[in-house]
């Protein structure tokens, strides 16, 4: 079976094909801007003026004919919904023109999907750290349960917002990941866990105020941002792994491609007997080939197919909220 799958809760924009075992292709545009946040309507735009070159692109280099195509699938939840729209109208529009079935799909959980797809964990504790998204997830009674979460904004929108204080530009991840580097005085920061949750907006106020002061250098804001929020993240995940005795750790989403944090993790699942599993980067941050595959696990199972004119978009619908019938 040949599935196309469309991402677009947010700042990306994907296509991916897929068969019933290989990704065959998993093409992406991400909006980014030089200073300042993204802005729903302009990243509409961008979205849309790529929905084409992106289509062919992952047609060809699948090689696949778009008649060739058995199953659409795209993320209907959860998203900012100017850009989910995007994603929906577009898979909607390929269902109608080819008459093949139409699947949509939750976004959080297609990425602990494709992790265990591709790297052979089967039943994980998943630390899911993406922009919008902190949660952190595991298996248990047909449904994927948050054990923790934010209490108020996603990690990656953290550093994204922290980095626009420092003028970084958006996504100011990957920079901070490279200025913390070069930093080795460690701040003392507010470190926000209450039970098996997280918070950090007080953190980013603490942080505004520090950066007007002038008094630390941005190499040091940027060590001390990382240390302090990834040990906050390991901590909840570590208190997950014990509360469902499961052995293994997945990491997903963007920030999830920060090798500190990785590094974090390794060492805690190292001191308590633990594996843990990083898919390539190319799957961490938001990409089509989990929404291709999440819609062929449902599709098998199920064999239904939405009908055009309820398939729309759920931006808030939660990750426990679906119940799990594919495993
Ligand atoms: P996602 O929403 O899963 O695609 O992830 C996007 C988020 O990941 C953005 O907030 C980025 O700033 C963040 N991000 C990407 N790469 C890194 C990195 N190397 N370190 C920390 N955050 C990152
Ligand atoms: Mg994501």
């Amino acid at each position: 079976m040949i599935v196309l799958g469309i991402e677009s809760t947010a700042h990306t924009f994907g296509i991916a094909v897929i068969d019933d075992k290989r990704i065959l292709s998993n093409e992406r545009v991400t909006y980014s801007t030089t200073t300042g946040g993204m802005i729903p309507y302009k990243v509409v735009e961008h979205h849309i003026k790529n929905v084409d070159t992106v289509l062919l692109k992952a047609l060809q280099k699948a090689n696949v004919k778009l008649s060739n195509v058995d199953l659409i699938v795209y993320s209907e939840s959860p998203g900012i919904g100017h850009m989910l729209r995007v994603g929906a109208m577009v898979a909607r529009s390929l269902a109608i023109q080819l008459n093949k079935p139409l699947v949509g799909v939750n976004h959080c959980i297609a990425h602990l999907e494709i992790g265990r797809m591709l790297t052979g964990t089967k039943d994980p504790v998943m630390l899911y750290a993406s922009g919008a998204n902190t949660q952190v997830i595991a298996y248990q009674g047909q449904k994927y349960r948050v054990f923790g979460e934010t209490l108020d904004i996603g990690v990656g929108n953290f550093l994204d917002s922290f980095g626009r204080a420092l003028g970084l530009g958006f996504p100011a991840g990957p920079k901070i990941e490279a200025l913390a580097k070069k930093g080795n005085n460690l701040i003392d920061l507010p470190y926000i866990v209450k039970g098996m949750d997280v918070g950090f907006g007080g953190l980013l106020t603490n942080l505004k105020t520090k950066i007007k002061t002038g008094k630390h250098t941005t190499e040091d804001l940027c060590f001390s941002v990382q240390e302090t929020i990834f040990a906050m993240l390991v901590e909840v995940s570590e208190r997950a792994i014990a509360h469902t005795d499961k052995a293994e750790l997945l990491l997903g989403g963007g920030v999830a491609c920060n090798k500190r944090l990785q590094e974090m993790c390794r060492i805690m699942c190292k001191e308590r007997g633990a594996k843990l599993f990083v898919p390539a980067n190319e799957f961490l941050i938001d990409n089509a080939a989990m929404i291709a595959w999440q819609g062929l696990l449902e599709y098998n199972t199920s064999k239904k197919s939405m009908k055009i004119e309820k398939a729309s978009i759920k931006p808030y619908l939660r990750t426990d909220d679906i119940t799990v019938n594919w495993r």
